[in-house]
């Protein structure tokens, strides 16, 4: 029996999101033969229009747009109604793979109701089991427990997928997939997004970041972040933060990485004057190496580091600097 898969794509500043192309790969390693898979694109009137091309390259069998100018700016009723509208494109009984977004966490579960679909959130791992069901694992009590959950493999399901968990889809050469439009009268919305006010936390996204230079109360003010961010950069890599040093006023929230901020697996984090508590842990202990600099030899941080520097951070990092910028 042939499957319908669908990828919802996300899109920021006309770029396709890494967790759109992480989603196409989560859902490509749950297909059976005869499965197909197609991305859904909700566009604002052609503005990314060149997404739908990076997608078509992706592996995927078919590009659905859903074209409207209402889908500029983010709203729950008419996004689920545009996925609706694609959906009717296809066949019905459906696999749907959405981002652990803001957006994706919030569209999930509406599109689960509506489709009397069961949901699975927040999944860092998905696999076909022997059995003829796929299975999903799940982060627990900030990573301490995993869970796994079995759905059969023709049931309806909605499924988020962590960022940063699955390796991304790569382009294949030559690969076209079809792109075609839907039909799209969007309902009348009880919701008007009137302005969207984002913060400007640094040029990389942290949480797609390959690189995190990450800060704790170790590093005493704001400005103690300067060097940090001068690493950063040198390294093309984003600014992140413990709970410590965001509630001590160092920085902005949206920095905040654990179990109650962003969960990160860059190719390489450095914990600076980062204790190590289990809750910071919770969102960067997937990261694939772990550097931390910290004056406490017993600091928790080590048991997970790959490397470990014990030392005063505002010697270690200036050094790091004049080291990479070859002063
Ligand atoms: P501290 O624990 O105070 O550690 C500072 C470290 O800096 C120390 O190890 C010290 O040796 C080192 N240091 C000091 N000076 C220097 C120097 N000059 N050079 C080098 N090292 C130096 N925390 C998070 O981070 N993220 C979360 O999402 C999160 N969620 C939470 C949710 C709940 C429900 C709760 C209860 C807590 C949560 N916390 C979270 C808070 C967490 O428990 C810790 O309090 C917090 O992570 C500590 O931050 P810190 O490591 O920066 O500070």
């Amino acid at each position: 029996m042939s499957r319908q898969h669908i990828v919802v794509a996300e899109c920021r500043d006309g770029e396709l999101r890494r967790v759109t192309l992480e989603a196409i790969a989560a859902a490509r390693a749950c297909m059976a033969d005869g499965d197909r898979l197609a991305a859904v694109l909700p566009l604002d009137g052609g503005a990314d229009a060149g997404a739908a091309e990076a997608l078509a390259q992706r592996g995927v069998d078919e590009v659905i747009v859903v074209d409207h100018p209402v889908l500029g700016r983010y709203a729950p009723e008419t996004h689920v109604a545009a996925l609706l509208a694609a959906a009717t494109a296809l066949a019905p009984e459906t696999r749907w793979w959405l981002g652990h977004t803001a957006i994706g966490r919030d569209l999930a579960p509406r599109l689960a109701a509506r489709l009397g679909a069961g949901q699975v959130s927040d999944a860092i791992g998905a696999a076909r089991g022997g059995d003829g069901r796929i299975v999903f694992t799940r982060a627990l009590h900030a990573g301490k427990a995993l869970e796994q959950r079995a759905f059969l493999m023709d049931a309806p399901a909605v499924v988020t997928v962590r960022p940063n968990n699955f390796a991304p889809a790569e382009a294949i050469a030559g690969a076209a997939a079809p792109i075609r439009s839907v039909p799209f009268d969007p309902p009348i919305s009880r919701v008007v997004v009137r302005d969207v006010v984002q913060r400007v936390s640094g040029t990389v996204d942290l949480a797609e970041a390959r690189v995190i230079i990450a800060g704790g109360r170790g590093v005493k003010s704001a400005a103690g972040f300067g060097p940090l961010a001068e690493l950063a950069a040198l390294l093309g890599g984003a600014v992140g933060a413990s709970r410590g040093a965001c509630d001590a006023g160092y920085c902005d929230y949206a920095l905040q990485i654990g179990q109650t901020g962003k969960t990160v697996t860059p190719d390489l984090y450095i914990a600076c004057g980062i204790s190590g508590a289990v809750q910071h842990l919770a969102g960067m202990s997937r990261s694939r190496v772990i550097v931390a600099i910290n004056k406490d030899p017993d600091a928790p941080i080590f048991g997970i580091a790959d490397y470990g520097i014990v030392g005063d951070l505002f010697e270690v990092v200036p050094a790091l600097i004049a080291e990479l910028s070859g002063e």
